[in-house]
Order: C-alpha cells, then sequence, then structure tokens
C-alpha cells in the first residue's frame, strides 16, 4: 500500500462544486509535478470566472437551503465526522502531500493530525457560539443572536495546503458559513480530496466548494465577488494588499494571514542544549518555508561564538533529500524557481559582503533541494529585512536586553518570536516588549488548538485556530422587543 501510495499518478484533478467534480469550460490545463524529483504527479484543469461563478451561487444555495437552520450540534457531529474520513485517510494523505510539496514526510504527518485537530477543536467550539440578553430599562427586551456571516471566499497558499485549508474551512463551518476555497493551483489535491471527505462525512452539497485556480486572474474574481461576504487569505504580506484593495468593491469582511521574519532571542542565561536545537528546528522545519519561521537568530554576545559554533553543527548535520524518507528533516523547496528566488538572496547578500557560514549552493541533480545556510548580515541587509522563505536564517548579535527587543521589533512583520532565557522575569519582560501575535518561551513550537494565531503589523491581522476565531464568521444581531402594553413615544 505504500508502495503504490509513493507512486500512483492523479490523470485530471478538476474543482469540486456542488457535490461533484466539474470541468471549467476555459481552464487551464496544468501539469502537477514532484518537486523533489520533477517526476510528473497529475494534471489539473484550473477554476475559469464562470466555475468561480457557480461555486459561489452554489454556495449561497446550501447557506439559504438547510445549512443556516442546522443547530450547533448537528454541525458539531458533521465536523467530528469529517475528522474521522480524515484520520482514515491519514496515510494517504500525508504521502499525497509529501510528494505534490515535496516536505519532508514526518512533517506532513505532524500536519494531517494538526488538521484533524482542527475540525475536532471546532467542532467542540460550536458549544461556544450562544447569545446574551439583558433589559436595558424596565420595558424593553433585548436579545443578541449569532448568525453565520454567509459565503466565505478562502484563499490559502501552497505552504500548508491541507492543514491551511483545515484552519479555514473548520472555523466557517462550525459557525454555519458556506465556503469557496481557493487552493494554490500548484498543490491542490489534498483540499479537494478534503472537499470529497466532507461529502462522505455528510456535509451538504455546495457547503464547500473548492476551485483551484491562478490567483491574479481568477482569484481576484472570487474576491471581488458580489455574492461572498467574506474573505480570508493566508499568502504573501503583498497579495494581501492586493487583496485588501479587491475586497473594498463591494465591502466584505476580512482577515489576513501574513508573511513574517521571526526572531530566535537566544540570552546568555539560556540552556544552549535546549535553545541550539530549538533554533535549529524554528528556522529550517518545511526547509523554512512557514510564515512563522525563526529566520532571524539574535544572540547575546556573551555566548554568541559558543551558540554559533554548535548551531553551525548542528545545522549541517540535518538530513537533506528524499521527502518520503522518515529520516529526512529538510526536503524539497515547492520548485526550482522558488529555489532561485532563495538562492538569489543569498547571491546578492554575499555580493554586498555578507558572511555566509554555511550552505548557500544550489546542489547538482534533479529536485528543488536547497541546503541549511547560514549568514552573518548586518541589520540592515535585504537578507535580514525580506522574507526569504527557505532554509536561510541570518544571525545577529546583541548586548543587553534592551537591544535583543529593539532588534526583535527591527522588522516590518510580526507574527512570531521565541525567546530563550532561564530568567523568568526577563522571559515576561521581552514578551511584553515584542511586537508579535505571539510569544514562544523556552519551546521552538508554534500552533496549539485554542491559542489564537495571527499578525501584528504587515504580518495581517485577525486570529486563526482559537474560540475567537468563530467571532471572524459570525454575526452578532440584537432585537429589542418593547415588552410593555404600549410603546412609549420616544420623543416625550
Ligand atoms: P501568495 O500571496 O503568492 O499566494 C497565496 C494565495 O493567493 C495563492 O492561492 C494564490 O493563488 C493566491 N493569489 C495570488 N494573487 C491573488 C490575487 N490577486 N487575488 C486572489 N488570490 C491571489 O503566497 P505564496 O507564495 O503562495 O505563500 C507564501 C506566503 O504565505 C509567505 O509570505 C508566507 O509567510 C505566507 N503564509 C502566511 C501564513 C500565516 O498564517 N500568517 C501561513 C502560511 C503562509
Amino acid at each position: 500500500m505504500a508502495g503504490e501510495l509513493m507512486t500512483t499518478t492523479y490523470p485530471l484533478s478538476l474543482p469540486f462544486v456542488e457535490g461533484r467534480a466539474v470541468e471549467p469550460g476555459s481552464g487551464v490545463h496544468t501539469a502537477l509535478r514532484e518537486p523533489a524529483t520533477g517526476e510528473p504527479l497529475g494534471r489539473l484543469l484550473t477554476a475559469d470566472e464562470a466555475c468561480v461563478d457557480s461555486a459561489v451561487l452554489a454556495a449561497r444555495r446550501a447557506l439559504d437551503g438547510p445549512w443556516r437552520r442546522t443547530s450547533p450540534v448537528t454541525r458539531s457531529r458533521l465536523l467530528h465526522r469529517l475528522a474521522d474520513e480524515l484520520e482514515a485517510q491519514h496515510d494517504a494523505l500525508s504521502m499525497l502531500e509529501a510528494r505534490n510539496v515535496g516536505k519532508a514526510i514526518t512533517s506532513v504527518r505532524a500536519e494531517v493530525s494538526h488538521a484533524v485537530d482542527t475540525f475536532r477543536y471546532f467542532a467542540a467550539a460550536t458549544a461556544a457560539i450562544e447569545g446574551k440578553s439583558s433589559r436595558p430599562n424596565g420595558a424593553l427586551a433585548f436579545q443578541s443572536f449569532r448568525e453565520p456571516v454567509g459565503v466565505v471566499a478562502q484563499i490559502v497558499p501552497w505552504n500548508y495546503p491541507l492543514l491551511m485549508a483545515a484552519w479555514k474551512v473548520a472555523p466557517a463551518l462550525a459557525s454555519g458559513c458556506t465556503v469557496v476555497l481557493k487552493p494554490d493551483p500548484a498543490t491542490p489535491l489534498t483540499a479537494l480530496r478534503l472537499a470529497e471527505l466532507a461529502l462522505d462525512a455528510g456535509i451538504p452539497p455546495g457547503v464547500l466548494n473548492v476551485v483551484p485556480a491562478d490567483g491574479p486572474r481568477v482569484g481576484s474574481h472570487l474576491v471581488r465577488h458580489a455574492g461572498v461576504d467574506r474573505v480570508a487569505f493566508t499568502g504573501s504580506t503583498a497579495t494581501g494588499g492586493e487583496i485588501m484593495r479587491l475586497a473594498a468593491d463591494p465591502v466584505k469582511r476580512l482577515s489576513l494571514e501574513l508573511g513574517g521574519k521571526s526572531p530566535t532571542v537566544v540570552f546568555a542565561d539560556a540552556d544552549l542544549d535546549d535553545a541550539v536545537p530549538g533554533a535549529v528546528w524554528g528556522a529550517f522545519t518545511c526547509a523554512g518555508q512557514s510564515c512563522e519561521a525563526r529566520s532571524r537568530v539574535l544572540v547575546e554576545d556573551e555566548v554568541f561564538d559558543r551558540f554559533l559554533e554548535r548551531f553551525l553543527d548542528q545545522s549541517r548535520t540535518l538530513r537533506v533529500g528524499d521527502p518520503l524518507d522518515p529520516d529526512t528533516v529538510v526536503g524539497s523547496l515547492i520548485s526550482t524557481a522558488h529555489r532561485e528566488r532563495v538562492h538569489g538572496f543569498v547571491e546578492r547578500a554575499r555580493a554586498a559582503g555578507a558572511q555566509v557560514l554555511l550552505g548557500g549552493v544550489v546542489p547538482a541533480g534533479p529536485g528543488a533541494f536547497y541546503p541549511p545556510t547560514v549568514v552573518l548580515a548586518p541589520r540592515d541587509a535585504e537578507i535580514v529585512r525580506d522574507e526569504v522563505f527557505g532554509p536561510v536564517v541570518t544571525v545577529q548579535r546583541f548586548r543587553d536586553e534592551e537591544e535583543a527587543v529593539a532588534l526583535a521589533n527591527d522588522t516590518k512583520y510580526g507574527l512570531f518570536a521565541t525567546v530563550w532565557t532561564g530568567d523568568p522575569g526577563r522571559a515576561q519582560r521581552v514578551a511584553a516588549g515584542v511586537r508579535a501575535g505571539t510569544v514562544g518561551i523556552n519551546h521552538p513550537y508554534t500552533t496549539f488548538p485554542g491559542v489564537p494565531f495571527g499578525g501584528f503589523k504587515q504580518s495581517g491581522f485577525g486570529r486563526e485556530f482559537a474560540l475567537e476565531t468563530l467571532s471572524e464568521y459570525l454575526e452578532s444581531k440584537s432585537v429589542l422587543t418593547w415588552t410593555s402594553r404600549r410603546p412609549a413615544n420616544p420623543l416625550r
């Protein structure tokens, strides 16, 4: 079975609208390839504008049908069933994702588990959807109801295709919304599988529609669509700005999860036995193609040399290669074109005088591999300031706590920060000083069910994977009832 999963190809994948695969008249035929080998994985016919129109219409019909009136308990049961379906397909989904994205299978298996947890978390969270009531004065009864926002367009990137889809779809369905999900056309397979499994779980046709397509033409058509009530986007900051403009006419609710340039901050009083592997994990897991990659390592002067030596040693030994090998830590990048972009940052840094301490060389042979790369560069260097989105990390030194916080904040982004210190008071002071959506203290891990995840500054707005995420998919409706026999004259 595992062998078969490693070699199966997918003849033609199609958009999934109102419970079935559809063939868009003017979609684009694209070849899907395994980035690690360059071998064909399958083919996709992308959605066109007409397909997006029919997906939005299907989502509206489903919303206006029985779905809007489903109880939170019913939706909870359906989301649990979908989690069961995903769990039953764990091996197949992991293999599919690892082959399509090129990421190490061990990481991808954890992502699929995380996707299952996401559906279970929001299945349970439906219990929190409740209203309020009060008597603002003797004659008035006030009730507040929570209602689904409506039809939601959700756009996700290629780096965590199933997990990002789960983070978006689960809270939307838990809230009673219906969804048109647009995955990246390079990595559509697990999102399409998710839509099929949703149907198998008993979620009605039209509640979850999936339209893989290019961003600028078909994606922007979806964002502008008058039938869409809300847009939820994960991707780069540049595209996020464009989405914001497109979602303004007609006005739509919006949340953006964007890029990052997150720091690992290591103080001299940290336990380096933990901080070094933690910093390596934060920098290079998923080959650095994570929004929350800790791509800037900031180290206190006193331990800088000791830390750096151990950091380089451990980074050097990471297994780079076949994503399907369970010992691989750093798989392939998404494409050779993306590798060129990543390598371009390193080349320009080198030309500007930065020291490349490790890696920085494009390996020969097939696949889009790139080695763990460590660069010593000044704080105003492009490679320190811009998101590289690959296994490339910069190291900088600082003198004291004040400078550590200043350097951590010396970025337009604010998604995440990890702090390593033996002093609990300092940990709290630094956490308070850093302008980021999440701060981890003495561990490198990033996302847990129920812990709000999202950005400050140019990393976006809105929070995912937590109870407050439900509010983004719910409207409050206030109902006021005059309870005395005759309404009072408001002018008297
Ligand atoms: P991208 O912005 O190029 O594309 C993201 C998605 O938007 C894709 O589906 C793409 O087709 C679509 N798109 C592009 N232009 C569009 C348009 N004009 N209208 C509608 N849709 C459009 O990003 P990417 O390169 O695919 O992903 C990497 C980026 O995503 C990085 O910046 C990373 O930090 C960010 N990211 C953020 C988070 C987070 O939670 N903050 C998570 C994962 C990735």
